[in-house]
Order: C-alpha cells, then structure tokens, then sequence
C-alpha cells in the first residue's frame, strides 16, 4: 500500500499545545490501566534509573526479568559502585548495548564518591554523568522528584507525532526540535513523572506502532491524526539503510582441556570488555580453513591443527547481518600474542558460565554443549 505523505495542518514554528482536561484524561486513564511493572512499585531514584537505562532500545517483557535479577544482585547503588565491572556486565549478559551497563556502572561509581550515594536532583550534575541523555534525565527527574522535565521515548513521540499530524521524517533535527518543545509545552504543573509515563503507557497499550486503537483511545478527541484518519501513516520513519551480510570465522582452539578465550578491548564500539572465541570477518574469496588458519597466526600468534566444524549462528545487530561459522582445533606451538584483543585466557570448560560474553557468543559456547569436545591434549 503506498504511504502518501499527509499535508501539514500544524506550524512548524510552534509545538502543539494542549488544555488542563487533556493533562487530566490522561493520567485518569493512566492510574485505571497502567501495568504494575516492577520498577514502579516506589519512586526510588536508582530503581527508576536501572529500569530506564534497561528500557533504552528493548522491550518491557525482556527487561522484567533483567531489572529483578540486577537488583537482586545490587539492591542500592551502593552496592553498584562497588561490584567489579565484570560481574555487572555478567547480570547484564543477553540485554544487549553494553555501554548502557558500562555506563550506569561507572555513573554509580561517580554518585558514591562525588555525591554521598545520592542521586543528584539537579539536572546539570545529572547531565554530567555518563550514560544519562535528555531523555533518562527526565525520566529520573520527573518520576522521582516531580521535576518539571518531559520524557520522550519512542512511545511517546509517536503519540505526540500523531496527537498533531506532525509530518516531518523521524530523526531529524527539525523533528527532534519540534518533539522536545512539545514534550515540554504539554506537562501538566504537577504530577510530571505520572503524565509523563501516561504518555508513554498509551504508545504502548494504544497508540501502537500498528493499528492504533483510535477508537478506544482516551485522548481521541485532541487528536488531530485520528481527525483525519491519517493516524497509520504517521510518524513519518526516517529512511532505513539496506541490510549487509558479513561472514565470521570463529574458531574455538583448545590446548590442554582448556579453551581460548579472548577479551574484547575496553574502547571496542561493540561488546567493549566482553569475552568471546576469536573470530573475524572471511576475506573476499577466502575458505573457512584458510581464514581460521590466518586468524589464528596473524591475530594470535598460533599454529593450530583444524578439527570439526561445530556449526553456523546466525545473529543481528543494527543492519548487519551476521553468519558466524565456527570450527574447533587444537593448538600445535605459537607463543599467544594480541593483536585485536586486550586480554585472553585458557578457560576450563565449567569456567565459561562466570565470564560476561555476547549473546551470539554464549550460543557458541551452547554449540559446544550440544558437540562436546574431545580433548586430546
Ligand atoms: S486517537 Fe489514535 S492516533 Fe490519536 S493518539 Fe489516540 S490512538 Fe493515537
């Protein structure tokens, strides 16, 4: 079905603004049906900020689990500040965006020695800390300390899209701009951080992505989309890039019942401090054997003897198309050097459990399961 761009009916120098009665449908609406979600049984500052640092880029069902488990490990901030980075990434395994966890550690880090263990109320201190965007910052100041701030997530600068027929593409600074004012322009007095997760809830439970439920929606009548019935075509996305496919080479090389393991390094763009089995992208025109046997020379220094392949994983991340082709061996000689990595280590087996890794890499580490190796050196 072609997407015919709606014509604007809002100006483009000016948010949208709203009355008192919109404010108040909202949030009446909220309080009725909005989830117990764990993360809102108190307005504790850290718990509130573990769950918007979580809830960046991935879905409230996944990150129920995750919030439980991580504040079970580290209930106060205290006891963040003071966990090795190691075994935060470890609670943090399998959410993906592992900044996030570097992050909110080193942030923690930072409120212990620098603030006493509070929270910072002010939004400058909060800005400075790393990891903490507009949008986290007004999530923790609203929610926590009723600060006047807006939050805007992707639920709720689609309603607000949607709420004025904004049509300007996702993304961009114009859009942006316009999403920040707005935001801004709509908060009620007081009750910020209730209004603000209404909002957000109603992206969430109405204002879908998909077939937007227009007809159940409390807010109907200040909608401007759904007067015009263009409420599925917006917001307008941002133009998405083509899908590439990259082919890995991934080696699992043992060496006295032990397993080669290695440590991304600490300014690595992806996966940064995490560990995993070596592997690199094939060269144009280049075998799995061929590109093992260089992976193992030029980026580790050993001479290695190719045993059976294990199996392929496939894996995703951002418009890369991973195909992870894995094989084992066994080191011959070669004294291990690093080219690529800060660190390795020789892992037994039934160590691999306590070390942070990659999703992709822990379905390597399940391959294995599934072919158990025969050591024979
Ligand atoms: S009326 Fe429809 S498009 Fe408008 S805010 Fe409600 S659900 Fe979204």
């Amino acid at each position: 079905m072609s997407r015919r761009r709606p014509r604007r009916n809002v100006p483009s120098d000016g948010p949208f603004t709203v009355d008192r009665r919109f404010q108040s449908t909202l949030c009446t609406w909220f309080r009725r049906v909005r989830r117990p979600l764990p993360w809102r049984q108190s307005r504790d500052p850290y718990r509130i900020w573990v769950s918007e640092v979580m809830l960046q880029q991935t879905q409230v069902a996944t990150v129920i689990p995750y919030f439980q488990r991580f504040l079970q490990t580290f209930p106060t901030l205290a006891d963040l500040a003071a966990a090795p980075e190691e075994e935060v990434l470890r609670q943090w395994e399998g959410l993906g965006y592992y900044r996030r966890a570097r992050s909110l550690h080193r942030a923690a880090k930072i409120i212990a020695a620098e603030y006493n263990g509070e929270m910072p109320r002010e939004a400058e201190a909060l800005a400075r800390l790393p990891g903490i965007g507009r949008y986290t910052l007004g999530a923790i100041l609203s929610q926590a300390f009723d600060q006047r701030y807006p939050a805007v997530d992707a639920n709720a600068a689609r309603v607000l899209c949607r709420l004025a027929a904004w049509d300007q593409p996702l993304g961009t600074s114009a859009t942006q701009s316009w999403l920040q004012a707005t935001a801004e322009a709509v908060l009620p007095a007081q009750g910020v951080g209730e209004f603000n997760q209404a909002l957000m809830e109603l992206g969430s439970l109405v204002c879908k992505p998909r077939n937007p439920e227009c007809l159940l929606c409390p807010v109907r009548k200040w909608c401007q989309a759904a007067r015009r019935g263009i409420q599925e075509q917006l917001p307008i996305k941002a133009r998405q890039k083509q899908p590439c496919t990259i082919v890995e080479a991934g080696v699992i090389i043992r060496h006295r019942r032990r397993l080669l393991l290695v440590k991304r390094c600490a300014d690595a763009a992806r996966w940064a401090s995490l560990w995993e089995f070596p592997h690199s992208p094939l060269q144009d025109h280049e075998d799995l054997p061929t590109a093992v046997r260089h992976l193992a020379g030029n980026d580790l220094g050993l001479n290695i003897e190719l045993g059976r392949f294990l199996g392929v994983i496939a894996y995703g991340v951002t418009r890369f198309r991973y195909q992870l082709h894995v094989v084992e061996a066994r080191r011959i000689c070669g004294r291990l050097r690093l080219r690529n990595h800060e660190e390795a280590r020789w892992t037994k087996p039934d160590e691999l459990a306590n070390l942070p890794m990659p999703s992709p890499q822990r379905r390597v580490v399940r391959l294995l399961g599934a072919q158990p190796l025969k050591c024979r050196s």
